[in-house]
């Protein structure tokens, strides 16, 4: 498929007796924020250094924009941002990135335009030893952006940061990505990523668990309802779900999505039963991860 940015088959690394990547087939598509999920040590690093052809892979395939990771072309193409950005302490954020901007045969509107977009214009001129975490990571998500790469790998851009500084770093990859740039990003923590991501890929233990969308990983959402007397209310929800409904010890069940709640509602009261309670039971999910990861635990 033409629009697929990241596609990888069985891609695999292993280093000794460990295998730090296991048969990972993934996809990103133009235009996402996928987020790349996954515990400390699940391989994320190791995938995406693949990705970008800083490592080699022991099997399996990947292509970048359509071409072998590491390949010139794609290398130009792309912003990276792994393992923390190497800059200079004693130069300015500005200066910072002009030895890159240099380095790659790019000019000082391109370093200009990149401080605008990560927010850093007006503390441009101040060194960077005396910039906070969140600028520290802005900066580096800077340096990625320059030349306008339509790939934005960012390995756990949100890490170290407090609340104020995620949300910050939330909104600047959500802006990014408006603007045209696919974004691939890592993280352990899917509360921190869950509202900007389109997609998601869990890995553990090397091994991808899953890929979806966030509201297709929450999927198993359901409706619990209370009821008096069941005999009234259980059949009239039935019939209004089209038959999607279970009679349980506690009331009745409807798997569906909270959005079926006022319907519930409505189908209990028009029955002339009484709605004792109506909740929806929707996995958070840091759940979901928790399920997808342990996997691993019990294989
Ligand atoms: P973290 O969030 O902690 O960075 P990660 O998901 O990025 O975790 P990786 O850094 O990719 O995980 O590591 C995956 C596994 O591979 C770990 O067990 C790690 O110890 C191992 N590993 C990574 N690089 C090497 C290496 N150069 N030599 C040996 N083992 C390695």
């Amino acid at each position: 498929m033409t629009d697929s940015i990241v596609v990888t088959a069985g891609l695999t690394k292993r280093y000794g007796t460990i295998t730090a990547v296991d048969g990972v087939a993934m996809r990103v598509e133009a235009g996402e924020i996928y987020g790349f999920l996954g515990p400390n040590g699940a391989g994320k690093t190791t995938t995406l250094r693949m990705l970008v052809g800083l490592i080699r892979p022991s099997a399996g395939s990947a292509t970048v924009l359509g071409r072998a990771p590491g390949d010139p072309d794609v290398l130009r193409r792309i912003g990276v941002l792994i393992e923390g950005p190497g800059f200079y302490p004693y130069l300015s954020g500005r200066d910072n990135l002009r030895v890159l901007a240099k380095y790659r045969g790019l000019g000082r509107a391109d370093v200009e335009d990149a401080l605008d977009r990560v927010g850093l214009a007006a503390r441009a001129d101040d060194k960077f030893r005396t910039y906070s975490l969140g600028m520290k990571q802005r900066l580096g998500v800077g340096a990625a952006l320059l030349g306008h790469p339509d790939l934005l790998i960012l390995d756990e851009p949100t890490n170290g940061l407090d609340p104020a500084g995620m949300a910050e770093m939330r909104e600047l990859i959500t802006a990014l990505a408006g603007d045209g740039h696919t974004v691939l990003l890592s993280s352990h923590m899917l509360s921190e990523v869950q509202e900007i991501c389109d997609r998601v890929g869990v890995i553990s233990g090397g091994t991808l668990r899953t890929e979806a969308t966030v509201s297709e990983l929450r999927g198993a959402a359901s409706v619990l309802v209370r009821a008096e007397p069941l005999e009234l209310a259980f059949p009239a929800v039935r019939d209004a779900l089209g038959g999607n409904a279970l009679l349980t010890s506690g009331g009745i069940r409807v798997d569906a999505g909270p959005d079926t709640a006022p319907e519930v509602a409505r189908a209990v009261v028009a029955a002339g039963a009484d709605l004792l309670e109506l909740r929806v039971d929707e996995k958070s999910l840091e759940e979901v991860f928790f399920e997808l990861t342990e996997l691993e635990t019990v294989k």
